[in-house]
């Protein structure tokens, strides 16, 4: 318990806790909600780049997918990655397509530095370039 407790005390150092989305996790700031549970939330991009742009983020304080898989524990990895299958069911999407990214640092354009998979439907998305 010990360990659990500093290892989470360790990856917090590394977590910018002022970052959007860990306020809007704090409900310091509002947020367009489509689903909620224990260990992940999914609301509506605020600067839709497709008709449906929903982004997914964990509860865990993660920055980006590397630190998600290599600190999180499998419970928490693999109900994330459920929830966003679940997501997809619920916005009726799976037939006509949708497109999930994740974008990592400098090179990958992150923005905001909590680990987030944004999922872009509703329309034809475009080639990456
Ligand atoms: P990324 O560039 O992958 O870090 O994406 C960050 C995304 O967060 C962008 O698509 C923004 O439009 C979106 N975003 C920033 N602030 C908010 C907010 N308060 N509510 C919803 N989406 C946001």
């Amino acid at each position: 318990m010990k360990f659990i407790k500093n290892l989470i005390k360790e990856i917090k150092k590394m977590y910018d806790e002022n970052n959007i989305f860990a306020k809007i996790l704090r409900k310091e700031i509002p947020c367009d909600k489509i689903y909620e549970d224990e260990f992940s939330l999914f609301f509506n991009d605020i600067n839709p780049k497709a008709k449906i742009h929903v982004l997914g983020i964990p509860k865990f304080p993660c920055s980006n997918f590397s630190e998600f898989l290599k600190n999180a524990d499998n419970e928490n990895i693999s109900s994330f990655f459920r929830s966003v299958e679940l997501v997809i069911n619920k916005l009726n999407i799976e037939k006509n397509g949708y497109r999930l990214i994740t974008n990592t640092g400098q090179n990958g354009g992150q923005e905001v530095p909590h680990f987030h998979i944004h999922i872009l439907a509703g329309e034809k998305i475009g080639v990456l370039r």
